[in-house]
């Protein structure tokens, strides 16, 4: 399903988004209000309306008086992501939708549903600087941060996609992860700010567990030590995706400033302070990470680092159209886990969502984007 969308990229630019209520503290948000000409209370009203009751729709808050309401509205909740397109496979499971900001950027999320749980995989970024070169988004390199309104507004949305029955019939949005388009800790004030607001209680935020909430890294090592400081319960992914720094230089190009044995140093550091286990993420790519002696080496020094506070998630890789990078047959992968596991180490392989809907981070973005 392809289709030219030529309007994409004509809309204005603007440096940054529209101050949002979901950008400011409590504090800010009465403060906001007011100057809008309200008083303070109307902040908790507000907030009641959009983070418990998953709305931005000034006619759905009839407890706002009537005369000025949806102006106020607009001011405090103005629109920041509108939607593209939405595709959705796995037997209605899997979801994903493009969405496009104020300024024409696009950005993509993922809403999963799975057995136990509702997922949503949030962009943090439009773009990204890291430069990975078996990913279709760091081919693009960074556009902009996103606020922390933006990545609030794609749990808000798929929230409420889940509640009406985006994925068959209605369910709870339970899970969120920091693994759509972007480096999390590169974006750090803002993602820190969207977390704190995904955590809290309503109304002040949208009330899911700190534990249910996942941030990656690619290792950025300075921001994982202060995520530390933060004592959060959310857990910490770290795409290491090399066991051995010769390779990983060229995978994850981050690598050459903070090599492997500070990314584990920072990482055991995390899993101490939180008591969580660390997510180790690696994309098995064929003939280039996959060797069973790198699952060995992998096994060893994850044990002899992180001990019990591991696991590993094995992801086989969702090729990108035309890429040469492609997934290990299943027979390698199987050994590689097996391998992994040998070492005492905790191993999965990550089930892989969207592949007939380019969901791996980026695709949906770059076809879009080129018009396809
Ligand atoms: S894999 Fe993640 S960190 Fe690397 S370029 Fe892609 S989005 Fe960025």
């Amino acid at each position: 399903m392809t289709r030219s969308l030529p309007l994409i990229f004509s809309a204005p630019r603007r440096a940054t988004p529209p101050t949002h209520l979901a950008d400011l503290t409590p504090t800010g948000r009465a403060a906001a209000v007011a100057r809008a000409g309200q008083p303070a209370y109307r902040a908790k009203q507000l907030a009641r309306h959009y983070f418990a009751g998953l709305t931005r729709d000034a006619a759905e808050m009839t407890d706002l008086p009537g005369a000025g309401r949806a102006e106020f509205v607009e001011t405090l909740l103005p629109e920041l992501l509108t939607e593209v397109r939405s595709l959705g496979c796995d037997d209605g499971d899997t979801r994903k939708t493009l969405w496009r900001a104020h300024d024409g950027t696009l950005i993509e999320s993922v809403l999963m549903r799975y057995p136990d749980r509702i997922t949503l995989c949030v962009s943090s970024q439009a773009g990204c600087g890291m430069a990975c070169p078996f990913c279709a988004t760091g081919q693009g390199g960074l556009q902009r941060n996103l606020s922390a309104a933006e990545i609030i507004e794609q749990v808000r949305l798929a929230a409420r996609a889940a509640r009406d029955g985006a994925l068959g019939a209605p369910g709870r949005l339970s899970n969120v992860v920091f693994m759509g388009m972007g480096e999390p800790l590169a974006n750090y004030r803002r993602v820190l700010t969207a977390v704190r607001t995904i955590i809290a209680a309503p109304p002040a935020g949208l009330g899911i567990s700190a534990r249910s909430v996942t941030v990656s890294t690619v290792g950025l090592v300075p921001a994982i030590d202060k995520l530390t400081a933060e004592r959060l319960q959310v857990r910490l992914a770290v795409s290491l995706h090399a066991p051995d720094d010769k390779l990983r230089d060229t995978l994850v190009p981050v690598n050459e400033r903070w090599k492997i044995d500070e990314v584990l140093t920072a990482a055991r550091g995390y899993a101490d302070v939180t008591g969580r286990r660390v997510s180790i993420e690696y994309a098995l790519i064929r003939d280039v990470n996959d060797q069973p002696w790198r699952g060995d080496l992998l096994g060893s020094l994850l044990h002899t680092r992180l001990g019990r506070l591991v696991h590993v998630n094995v992801i086989p890789l969702n090729p990108t159209p035309g890429s040469r990078w492609d997934a290990s047959p299943k027979p390698v992968q199987d050994e590689f886990v097996r391998r992994v596991r040998a070492q005492g180490v905790a191993c999965t392989v990550r089930d892989t969502r969207g592949q007939e809907i380019a969901a791996a981070c980026g695709q949906l973005a770059a076809q879009v984007g080129a018009g396809k």
